[in-house]
């Protein structure tokens, strides 16, 4: 059924309810689902569990003893280790749904008791649904970070720096566009109207030879000899081709 709980590291949920028939049912069904469950019958206990390991969901009922589930949920958003951890509050009362889901507490959902626990388990499932498309984006976003590697030449598409022998280069936007525009495409020619239209803000006039005026200024940045460049390579009449790698 769920094949995404089973297939990794189990889910662990944290189940947070004084009612021990509610938390023996739940327990029961989410560990059939293939998610590993804790349980604690007070607010306490709850947060003590929480801090010392930090669940990947809380199950967290409003009404328990010691500290309320309320207060639990704010205290969890107001530490680092447990602030973004999806919280699924129960509540008996659908009065208290403004408060729960609001800028205060920031519960991720809600559920009014009594409430099917068919109903609860596709909740939860979505809300990790939710979870695991928010961890692919970041791992996207690191991905993103990949950098461009020539020679000596080593450029940060996220840093927007240039190292040339490990020294940072001192590259104005525009050489950076442009050195990270050839890098990315080694190899082949681009013509300078493709650079100027890529590079250049298209609004603005520019002539096809401002191309070659930004092509001098990086080789003297980062060629050994700006006369017999290295990397950055003139194709006559068509434009530059960055040395194949
Ligand atoms: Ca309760």
């Amino acid at each position: 059924m769920n094949k995404k709980a089973n297939k990794k590291v189990p889910r662990r949920i944290l189940v947070v309810e004084d009612e021990e028939d509610i938390v023996g049912l739940l327990t029961f069904h989410l560990e059939k689902e293939g998610y590993q469950v804790q349980s604690a019958f007070d607010g306490t206990v709850a947060l003590q569990l929480a801090f010392n390991n930090p669940p990947d969901l809380v199950i967290l009922d409003i009404m328990l003893p010691e500290v309320d589930g309320l207060e639990v949920c704010r205290r969890l958003r107001s530490n680092k280790l447990t602030a973004f951890v999806p919280v699924l509050m129960l509540s008996a009362r659908k009065e208290e749904l403004d408060k729960i889901l609001g800028l205060e507490l920031g519960a991720d959902d809600y559920m009014v008791k009594p409430f099917g626990v068919r109903e609860l388990i596709a909740r939860v499932r979505a809300m990790f649904r939710r979870l695991e498309q928010k961890e692919e984006a970041a791992n996207a976003e690191q991905g993103e970070e990949t950098i461009l590697q020539f020679g000596e030449i080593v450029l940060y598409p996220d840093r927007y720096q240039v190292t040339v022998k490990g020294e940072l280069c001192g590259l104005t936007h525009i050489e950076f566009l442009l050195l990270q525009l050839l890098m990315l495409n080694s190899g082949k020619v681009l013509t300078r109207e493709l650079l100027l239209d890529k590079v250049w803000d298209y609004e603005v006039e520019v002539d096809t030879r401002t191309v070659d005026v930004h092509i001098r200024y990086l080789r003297q940045k980062i060629e050994d000899d700006p006369a017999n460049p290295v990397y950055i390579e003139t194709v006559r009449g068509v434009g530059y081709r960055f040395a194949r790698r």
